[in-house]
């Protein structure tokens, strides 16, 4: 009961309503189709919240961006997601990650609160001098942006503003990924200040990766748009997300993590998970509560049955140009991992896929 009572922490970007996926309304067609330049080992920087942002910062210069209000250290948080990165093929994009601290909860997921994005109200621990301050920080961000700060983008440019002071402001439990454009990309989380460090770390990378994920922005949301949307698309995107989080925070738990919590492999840990969630709404429905490790097991299946390349999914490369689009409802591949994900066994303290 104590392991199920702290995964419950654990954040959920998933679920039927995504907010990975739902700012994609707002955003401009993509232009263009160039293959993305090939800077293999981003420098990635942080930003501590007092301070400026300082530099411009351009596409081709992908840099990851922090600005941290929360008590973890941006040292840690900035050695995470170094690590992350470097995990890419390619990290081509300009990002700002927002962290910060909520307090208790106020009530359920509130979409008409939260301009439609499945938030739940927190108490604020941010003083409105913080707010202001931080969003001071993320506006000029923005404009120092190539593509936000582009004299056409102001409208949305003020548009995104407006719901990021909403969220801090109304105390939005935010875990999100706004793709903003191709290679713009920014993250925003709360999480309640005493969560375990092992739960902010798979919370940071797994909201990193949606970054990383080149195709979540641009022309693959025509394809999958003419083939046809469904769970299939926020399964494939949160799949891949979680599935990279394993792997990676795997290496980063400390031996007192391993132990206390059981984590054995990465892949046992994964199914070990993915299978407690079904005990938590009684099913095994891929759409069910922690769709994104159950969406994770979808994926880790496929890679066992030789349909997925793992170091893909590993370095990136999966969505670097639109492979998503092919994990659908029409792939009998696919189609049997949905429905056979959920048949995991333990034996001898390994997880893994039954036969
Ligand atoms: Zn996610």
């Amino acid at each position: 009961m104590v392991v199920l009572a702290v995964l419950l922490l654990a954040p959920t970007c998933g679920g039927g309503s995504d907010s990975t996926a739902a700012p994609t309304t707002t955003l401009t067609p993509a232009t263009t189709t160039t293959a993305p330049t090939t800077t293999l080992t981003p420098a990635t920087t942080a930003t501590n919240a007092p301070t400026q942002l300082g530099s411009l910062s351009a596409p081709d210069d992908p840099t990851i961006h922090l600005i941290n209000l929360s008590s973890t250290p941006t040292s840690e948080l900035r050695s995470w997601a170094n690590l992350a990165s470097n995990k890419m093929a390619d990290q081509n994009a300009n990002i700002l990650v927002v962290l910060y601290h909520i307090g208790r909860n106020l009530g359920p997921e509130d979409p008409d609160r939260f301009g439609g994005h499945p938030f739940t109200p927190n108490e604020v621990l941010l003083s409105q001098a913080q707010i202001d301050g931080l969003m001071a920080q993320i506006e000029e961000w923005l404009q120092n942006d190539l593509c936000m700060g582009h004299q056409d983008e102001e409208e949305r440019l003020d548009e995104e503003l407006y719901r990021y002071r909403l969220w801090l402001e109304e105390g939005a439990d935010t875990s999100t990924q706004v793709g903003l454009c191709e290679k713009t990309r920014f993250v925003m989380m709360a999480w309640k200040e005493g969560s375990p460090v092992w739960d902010t770390q798979r919370f940071l990378v797994h909201e990193l990766y949606h970054a990383f994920q080149h195709d979540l922005e641009g022309d693959c949301n025509d394809t999958i748009d003419r083939k046809g949307r469904g769970d299939h698309t926020p399964v494939v995107v949160e799949g891949g997300a979680d599935y990279f989080t394993y792997f990676v925070a795997h290496e980063l738990y400390t031996d007192a993590d391993r132990r206390e919590f059981e984590f054995g492999s990465p892949l046992s840990t994964l199914l070990k998970e993915a299978k407690e969630r079904t005990y938590e709404d009684g099913s095994d429905e891929v759409m069910g509560s922690g769709m994104a490790t159950r969406a994770a097991a979808v994926l880790a299946l496929m890679v066992e049955n030789g349909w997925l390349d793992h170091e893909s999914l590993l370095d990136g490369s999966f969505f670097h140009d639109c492979a998503r689009s092919d994990l659908n409802e029409s792939n009998s591949h696919y189609i049997y991992a949905k429905n056979n994900w959920s048949r995991i066994v333990e034996n001898s303290g390994e997880w893994k896929f039954s036969n």
